[in-house]
């Protein structure tokens, strides 16, 4: 993806705003944000207006945030272009309904299905329509929970927390992570259902349900050209639904939770600065935070570099939410 001057862009920014859930209009919040039609734009309040790549007003549908922002993305894996898609924002604000999180196949052709059952549809229709191609298609999915990578994709109930190794020829390897390969779009779908069923999720004062981990639903695709298909090309696909941004105090949060918000936001907070460092021009060629933490360290050949990174940044319009929506509205302001 390049701007109009044909200079890559290395990470884009949607913002996707959710419409009020049935709990906030019962507890009579009121929208807090204005949307400018036909400009990407957000104002909060009545002064101040945030600029984004991509701005998704409630009423934007699925499959809209899917051909505008994520589709091009599609486009350039096919092409070799590693790619990587992260919801971020505050718990309760729609990562998990953008990405498709909680897909089962009992959904097919609904149209309130997410990012990943989309992208899994795609990914096979391009593989039929590329007949002189030989590809292959890998998946795994894992979660990062307090700083430990686990495997999603494992059935065994005592995982061992995985560790990452950097290849001098392949990369960042994950030592003994569960990599499926896949031949259809509905083998690709239960790999999906099953890890979805394994995500450790916490409760805190906040939210019942509330994710307290990053998971990683990832897509290797193998391209073999040629008549004697020996040119091989390896693209990598992260799509990734990070945890609550919200602040901890919020929370209530004691003794292991507590534990666990400090190292989210270890993992937010150096994709942060991962991000602003790649898209600040002074300060490319010099240094690239990623051993900060797992997140950025296991994303790491997949955000600069040969990659296309779009970050959906989900907010709730509710005024009750407005301080956590700023926070969201300025940490994706800093990643363009
Ligand atoms: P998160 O994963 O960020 O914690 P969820 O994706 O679980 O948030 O969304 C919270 C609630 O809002 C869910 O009930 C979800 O169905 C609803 N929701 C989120 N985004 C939308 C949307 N764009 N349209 C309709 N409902 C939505
Ligand atoms: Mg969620």
């Amino acid at each position: 993806m390049t701007n109009e001057d044909g200079k890559v862009i290395p990470v884009r920014v949607a913002l996707r705003c959710r419409p009020l859930v049935p709990k906030e209009v019962n507890e009579g919040c009121q929208c807090c944000l204005t949307f400018v039609p036909g400009d990407p734009q957000v104002i909060v309040g009545t002064e101040k207006a945030f600029t984004y790549d991509y701005v998704f007003d409630p009423t934007a549908e699925q499959e809209e945030v899917f051909n505008t922002a994520v589709s091009p993305l599609l486009r350039g894996l096919f092409t070799g272009y590693h790619a990587t898609v992260l919801a971020y924002g505050q718990t309760g604000s729609g990562k998990t309904y953008s990405m498709g999180g909680t897909y089962t196949s009992a959904q097919e052709n609904d149209p309130s299905v997410g990012v990943i059952p989309r992208v899994i549809s795609r990914i096979f229709e391009e593989k039929e329509k590329k007949k002189n191609s030989e590809i292959c298609l890998a998946v795994s999915y894992l979660e990062i929970y307090n700083e430990e990578i686990l495997d999603l994709l494992c059935s065994s109930k005592d995982k061992p927390a995985l560790s990452i190794r950097e290849d001098p020829k392949e990369g960042i390897k994950i030592v003994g992570l569960t990599e499926r390969q896949v031949f259809s779009g509905p083998e690709m779908v239960s790999c999906l259902e099953l890890g979805n069923s394994a995500r450790t999720v916490g409760s805190t004062a906040m939210n019942a349900a509330s994710s307290r981990s990053h998971a990683i639903f990832t897509i290797t695709l193998e391209q073999r050209r040629g008549s004697d298909k020996v040119d091989s090309v390896i693209s990598k696909l992260h799509l990734v639904d990070l945890a609550g941004s919200e602040r901890q105090k919020k929370t209530k949060a004691e003794g292991d939770r507590l534990k666990e918000g400090i190292s989210i936001n270890r993992g937010l907070l150096s994709l942060g600065n991962v991000i602003s460092a790649l898209g600040d021009e002074s300060k490319k060629s010099t240094f690239v935070p990623y051993r900060d933490s797992k997140l950025t360290r296991l994303l790491q050949d997949s955000l600069g570099g040969n990659s296309h990174t779009l970050m959906i940044a989900c907010i709730s319009p509710a005024d009750s939410n407005m301080e956590e929506t700023i926070n969201t509205l300025r940490y994706a302001d800093r990643a363009r």
